[in-house]
Parts: C-alpha cells; sequence; structure tokens
C-alpha cells in the first residue's frame, strides 16, 4: 500500500502528490487520479477524474 496519491492532469501533464491520509474515501487500490484539468486549467467548466491503480488501470468509482 502506498502513503500517497499521484494527482494528474491530461491537460498539461503537470503531477502532483499528495497524501492519501486527506481523503480516506479513496479505495487503496488507487494510485492515481487523472484530472482532465487542473486548478490551472480549469477554464470554467467542470473537468472529469479517473482513478487508476498502480498499473495503469481504471478502478470504478461506483
Ligand atoms: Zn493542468
Amino acid at each position: 500500500m502506498t502513503t500517497s496519491i499521484t494527482l494528474h492532469c491530461e491537460k498539461c501533464k503537470r503531477e502532483q502528490v499528495y497524501a492519501r491520509e486527506a481523503d480516506p474515501g479513496i479505495p487503496e487500490m488507487v494510485a492515481t487520479i487523472a484530472f482532465s484539468r487542473c486548478d490551472r486549467c480549469d477554464d470554467g467548466d467542470f473537468g472529469t477524474e479517473r482513478w487508476l491503480d498502480a498499473n495503469g488501470k481504471e478502478v470504478s468509482q461506483a
């Protein structure tokens, strides 16, 4: 189990790492959260968010 989650922006490719403890609602197998936009790329529309495991496989948010 990792203690941090990588936040990846699919638009500018920027990556940030944050402590998993900050968001206990995220399942343990989630290693990366890929956003269609980060805060810097935000153009006012809602972005989408995808959860990926350590192998890059999408994790269901259901
Ligand atoms: Zn971005």
